[in-house]
């Protein structure tokens, strides 16, 4: 009955399970942008009864005011997973392949197959680098770089990136859902080049994981081409809202919560190097630990109400865990069941 592309693809399981702690998805452990609960808090349901803008117009130019580019060059979607499938849609025909650095962003190779696209991956090397000759030689319909690297955290050079734009054959995905984390972004690279598309996300700095918005920037005719392949009505009345509220109010709430979650990350690079861990240099929210037996240590930590995520086999690193980092005090008693997960399991 389904198509046979279909079948190799796993749904998406998270563990349904509640836990006090969660470190398991890179969302905003200080919480929402305050201003988009306020707009949450006061909406009306008048507008309920009717459609949204069909493409978020007015979120639209919030977004193009926050990352200095027009309106014209942004497509938003439901979470930015909706518009890198739009945009692998619109980019790609069936048998054409997308080429990414392994291990990056889960659901890429998920959106890839799902669009009947086959997935070349370039294995990381031992500093989480991308190796720029190898992706780029894949000559693929679509390269995908991700910066900084979910799971890794490492950042990609700019100037890795420029080259990645300019070797590339077809059209290049910089996900930049971290970026705030990041501090440098790709999106000048869009204006020389109708092959660059940058998708971010409101999920991650913002706060907004379950408003499920995101965008990307790429040239006027491509974001064209992108939107057709989305559809209109993607992003809901109300979390287009409470979107373009943060953007336009929040900003300095989010610069003081990316602080605190880059100090309190090299707090806790520090506590786990003391406890004999080699945990990636991180430009992100998260960090990533490679560590023997991470699925068994996992589990440990989550019978101790801490929910971090395992990867198994990582090219260049094996296991590993990683970890989202939030305020110290949910980290110290998540640093505290990680020691007792390895002394339980040695
Ligand atoms: N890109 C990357 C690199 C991510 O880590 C995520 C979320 N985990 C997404 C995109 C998707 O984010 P969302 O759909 O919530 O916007």
């Amino acid at each position: 009955m389904t198509r046979p592309t279909y079948r190799e693809i796993a749904p998406y399981r998270a563990d349904p399970r509640p836990c006090a702690i969660d470190l398991s998805d890179n969302t905003n452990l200080w919480g929402a942008a305050p201003s988009a609960t306020r707009v949450l808090r006061s909406a009306g349901n008048a507008s309920l009864a009717r459609y949204p803008e069909p493409y978020s117009e007015t979120l639209k130019d919030a977004l193009a005011r926050y990352a200095g580019v027009s309106s014209s060059m942004i497509v938003t979607g439901c979470g930015s997973d909706d518009v890198l499938d739009s945009t692998i849609r619109a980019c790609a025909e069936p048998g054409d392949a997308v080429a990414m650095v392994d291990p990056t962003f889960v659901m890429i190779p998920q959106l890839a197959r799902a669009n009947g696209l086959h997935v070349v991956r370039i294995p990381v090397g031992a500093d989480a680098d991308v190796d720029v000759e190898r992706l780029t030689a894949a000559n693929a319909a679509i390269t995908y770089v991700c910066s900084p690297n979910n799971p890794t955290g490492r950042s990609v050079p700019r100037s890795d990136i420029q080259t990645i734009v300019e070797r590339a054959r077809g059209v290049v995905i910089v996900d930049e859902a971290y970026v705030e984390f990041q501090g440098y972004s790709a999106v000048d690279l869009v204006s020389g080049n109708a092959r660059v598309v940058v998708a971010r996300t409101m999920s991650k700095a913002f706060g907004l994981a379950g408003a499920r918005v995101g965008y990307a920037i790429a040239n006027p005719e491509l974001i064209v081409e992108i939107e057709k392949a989305r559809g209109p009505f993607k992003v809901a009345s109300h979390a287009a809202d409470a979107a373009t509220a943060a953007l336009d109010t929040d900003v300095d709430w989010v610069r003081a919560r990316v602080g605190d979650a880059i100090e309190s990350r090299e707090r806790v690079a520090s506590a786990l190097r003391e406890i004999g861990l080699a945990p990636l240099a991180s430009n992100s929210n998260f960090v990533f630990v490679p560590i023997a037996n991470s699925a068994a240590i996992a589990s440990a930590m989550r019978t101790r109400d801490v929910a971090v995520r395992p990867f198994a086999g990582v090219p260049t690193f094996g296991d590993a865990l990683r970890i989202t980092i939030g305020p110290w005090e949910l980290m110290e008693p998540a640093l505290a069941a990680l020691r007792e997960a390895i002394a339980e399991c040695a």
